[in-house]
């Protein structure tokens, strides 16, 4: 049986941010990650600005790293598409750190080694991986984590569950019920050749009437390499019964305005699926010697799918958390509640109000009208944009106010 004060199930962007911010003050850290580094995850690969920014706030070593490798392409701006295939443009303005534009495009194969890289030049970091964790138990005031392997047993004060969206873990902790409403169902594959996007570096969104309230993306990404897919809330994806495989490959290939584009695309892999645990609600984030980060907790914005940045600061916050505990020997459900407070005051606004626009998306016929009006007002363009990079309304008011400028475009 092994045995650690803190330890970190999962070394996604979540897991792997609270082992940085840990390490760099260091604090001793056990990860514990299924797989073996590099690995690739299902993904869209758009990293924004909430990413960005914590990139930033690990260190300027760090972040210069990323700014200069040549594993990333720098968005320069968004194409959305509305239901009738009208554009909008945005271009990309603002800059983090005045070194790199608030969008960037990595496959997570190589964003998450990335990471993972500095996350073990740490010494009080320490992996464990190739052991996937199946059940967790109390026993008096620690927990108990049992792995898949045969006689695997780890002991800790403070589990920072980071585990993604798979909720086997999450449930054990929280006893939360299965809801359709609060998941999405993502595909994505990889394409070389595709026609008519790279000139410019701008993300594709394409807001399809048949996938309301979701969306398909075109992403470039290095090399002449892009990625695509689509994405659609798992209760709607059951009520309208699609197979979502099948009419990705039926828009990609029958629909007049896609197939001219890939008529010549190669496809590089498998179309794989994932879901992802939308936020929305305000859930519990915490509990007697655990904190959820990531998509463990939900923490997902409903609208564009953004969940690396947010994964990255709750990573943040955790491990920030997990200081004050050790510092004040204190893991209580009590005491970690000030985890989810500053996790809902950094993403809890930009959540609800993805939330919002998400039921807005649901209507093709409001899109169409959204579509229209904003194509004709810079300012609300510009809004587009800040949405996108979590830059919402700081109030309700503030919020509703948007959505309504939005669709009516004054
Ligand atoms: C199709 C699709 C497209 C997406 N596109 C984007 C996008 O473009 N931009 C964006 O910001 N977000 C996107 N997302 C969301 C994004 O992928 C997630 O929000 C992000 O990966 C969350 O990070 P995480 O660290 O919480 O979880 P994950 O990245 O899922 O990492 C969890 C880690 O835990 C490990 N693990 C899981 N279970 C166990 C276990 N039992 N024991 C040990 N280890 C375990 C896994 O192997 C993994 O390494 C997309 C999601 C999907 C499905």
């Amino acid at each position: 049986m092994s045995d650690s004060k803190i330890t970190i199930v999962g070394a996604g962007p979540a897991g792997l941010t609270a082992a940085i911010f840990l390490g760099k003050h260091g604090y001793p850290v056990t990860v514990v990650e299924k797989d073996h580094f590099p690995r690739d995850k299902i993904c869209g690969d758009c990293l924004g600005g909430y990413a960005l920014s914590v990139m930033s706030q690990i260190s300027d070593r760090f972040f210069n790293e990323f700014v200069n490798c040549d594993k990333k392409i720098v968005c320069t701006g968004v194409h959305f598409f509305g239901p009738q295939h009208q554009k909008i443009s945005v271009p990309a303005v603002t800059l983090v750190k005045n070194r790199i534009h608030e969008v960037a495009l990595s496959k997570r194969k190589d964003f998450d080694a990335l990471l993972w890289q500095e996350a073990r030049q740490y010494p009080s970091v320490h992996f464990i991986n190739g052991i996937r964790i199946s059940k967790i138990h109390r026993e008096s005031s620690r927990l108990t984590l049992t792995g898949d392997e045969p006689g695997f047993e780890h002991r800790t004060d403070l589990l920072i569950l980071a585990s993604g969206s798979i909720r086997n873990l999450s449930r054990q902790l929280t006893g939360e019920k299965f809801n359709k409403k609060h998941y999405a169902t993502g595909i994505r594959t990889y394409f070389e050749n595709v026609a008519g996007w790279n000139e410019d570096a701008y993300i594709e969104l394409h807001f399809l009437k048949d996938l309301a309230p979701g969306y398909l993306w075109i992403f470039p990404l290095p090399g002449n390499i892009t990625n695509v897919g689509l994405g659609l809330r798992t209760d709607v994806l059951s009520r309208k019964g699609l197979d979502l495989k099948k009419t990705f490959q039926e828009i990609l290939y029958e629909d007049e305005y896609f197939k001219n584009r890939f008529k010549n695309a190669r496809q590089l892999e498998v179309v794989k699926g994932f879901p992802l645990a939308l936020g929305g609600i305000t859930r519990s984030l915490s509990g007697n010697n655990y904190l959820l980060a990531g998509d463990a907790g939900h923490l997902i914005e409903p609208l564009f799918g953004e969940g690396i940045g947010h994964a990255m600061y709750s990573g943040k916050f955790a491990a920030e958390h997990a200081i004050e505990c050790l510092e004040k020997n204190n893991f209580s459900a009590s005491f970690n509640k000030t985890y989810d407070h500053c996790v809902y005051q950094k993403l809890g606004t930009t959540i609800k109000f993805s939330k919002w626009m998400n039921k807005v998306a649901q209507y093709p016929a409001l899109m169409k009208l959204l579509f229209n009006k904003v194509n004709r007002n810079k300012e609300l363009k510009h809004h587009l944009f800040r949405i996108i990079n979590g830059k919402t309304p700081k109030t309700r008011f503030k919020g509703i106010e948007l959505i309504g400028r939005l669709i009516v475009g004054i």
